[in-house]
């Protein structure tokens, strides 16, 4: 079975815990904090494999947990960080995730990408030492990993992507044209997996082609075979719709066209203006005039078309050449961009839970909703700090520390952001 959507629960490792310990010598009576960090968590990253074609993996496993950092010991010894957790998918798998249907990779170039990071280790208590505090008993907890449920979307890269109703002659074509072999019989749906061919045109000038299952009517309303598929196409640069000229199966070839172009539609309106090409198939079981009468029914609509015999490869190389000459023309294929965490609406984040704790003078503040908010807050840039102050605000912090006792000049650190207190 062809899977190209699944879901699955990634979560990055924590990061391991900062240590409290005191130097210890021989005939030294008390020595200095020297608690080691934390090491970082790992991360949870994914990566393109050219061997698999499909995300049947992900229907068995289903969680993904990298591991938690070494905590830090004594003697300044810093916790060794964890092992990245790799997982491998098809290339050209949408990342999204599953709460806010925000895109987190497009696993699509050559690039590991890390989609959850391991949390950061937290800090042994040498970091603590102040003149005025020389015996700080207090380490910082690593920061947990992020964590998410995510949806994977198997997306098709290739250059081209022939379209059009069953049994037509699509993966007839891409299996004379290419390496490729698809499953080839006279029966509907045979192609029950988008195979993908390379075609060499050159030695330095090759192209990808997709034969996409067969594509019926009310494919995009998800109504029978066909509308899985589709998602398939829309990285596409350029469409072959491949139409049995010779109606050998009953149906009319202009409707035929006309059918599939209007599901295309449907699926993605965008999809009706991307470049196509007309191959009218299977002419030797049909003759010039009708074939001619088809061709001007498609030319007047301002495509370009080409009779072939896919099944024995005739006048296919003209239909290869104006293939390579326009995709010469057009955009690379569509990589898409990972959306950015979206910050929380100030207004509605209301009173939250926060827990702060004194150590000595220093005021730690931790709560799991600030930790995701601080992940996202750009410290350079000045909105993004005054949205900050009032998220502080408006959620009770500011208030929380001042029952804690905070002072004027007070230090407070959240994670591993540190300020003065000043009202
Ligand atoms: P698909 O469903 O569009 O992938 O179609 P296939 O490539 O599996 O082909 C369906 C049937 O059409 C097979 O029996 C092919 O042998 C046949 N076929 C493909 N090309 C031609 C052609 O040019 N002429 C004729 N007569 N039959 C063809
Ligand atoms: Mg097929």
């Amino acid at each position: 079975m062809f899977v190209d959507i699944a879901k699955i629960s990634i979560k990055a490792g924590d990061g391991g815990d900062g240590a409290v310990a005191f130097h210890r010598e021989k005939y030294v009576a008390s020595g200095g904090p020297d608690g080691g960090d934390g090491g970082r968590g790992g991360n949870i990253v994914f990566v393109a494999d050219d061997n698999l074609s499909t995300l049947a993996d992900f229907r068995y496993k289903r969680k993904y947990k990298a591991a938690k950092g070494e905590n830090g010991r004594g003697a300044r010894q810093n916790g060794k960080k964890a092992e990245d957790l790799v997982i491998r998918v098809p290339r050209g798998t949408l990342i999204r995730e599953v709460e806010s249907g925000r895109l987190l990779a497009d696993i699509s170039g050559k690039e590991p990408v890390i989609v959850a990071k391991g949390g950061k280790g937290g800090w042994g208590n040498s970091h603590f030492a102040t003149p005025t505090r020389q015996t700080p008993r207090f380490a910082k907890p690593g920061q947990p990993g992020e964590e998410f449920e995510v949806q994977l979307e198997l997306k098709l890269l290739a250059d081209v992507g022939i379209v059009g109703f069953p049994n037509v002659g699509k993966s007839t074509l891409i299996s004379v044209v290419s390496q490729a072999k698809p499953v080839i019989a006279n029966y509907h749906f045979t192609t029950i997996t988008p195979v993908l061919g390379v075609v060499r045109m050159g030695p330095e000038s090759s192209f990808v082609m997709a034969d996409i299952p067969g594509l019926i009517e009310g494919a995009g309303d998800g109504l029978g075979l066909g509308h899985q598929f589709l998602r398939h196409v829309e990285r596409c640069r350029l469409l072959v719709h491949m139409v049995d000229v010779s109606g050998s199966e009953g149906r009319d070839p202009k409707e035929d066209f006309r059918i599939i172009n209007e599901e295309l539609k449907k699926f993605n309106p965008e999809m009706a203006q991307r470049p196509m090409i007309v191959a009218g198939n299977k002419c030797d079981l049909t003759d010039d005039e009708v074939v001619d009468d088809f061709r001007k029914f498609i030319e007047d609509q301002g495509y370009k078309f080409f009779p072939i015999m896919a099944a024995i490869a005739y006048e296919v190389e003209p239909l290869l050449k104006e293939i390579q000459e326009q995709l010469s023309k057009l955009p690379p294929i569509t990589v898409y961009e990972a959306e950015p965490a979206p910050l929380p609406d100030e207004d509605e984040i209301g009173n939250r839970e926060v827990k702060v704790e004194n150590h000595g003078g220093v005021y730690f503040v931790e709560a799991d909703w600030l930790l995701r908010i601080l992940r996202t807050i750009d410290f350079s840039d000045s909105d993004s700090l005054q949205y900050f102050q009032r998220v502080l605000i408006g959620a009770g912090v500011i208030d929380a520390l001042k029952k804690a006792g905070i002072q004027e000049g007070d230090t407070v650190s959240m994670y591993d952001f540190e300020f003065d207190f000043i009202e």
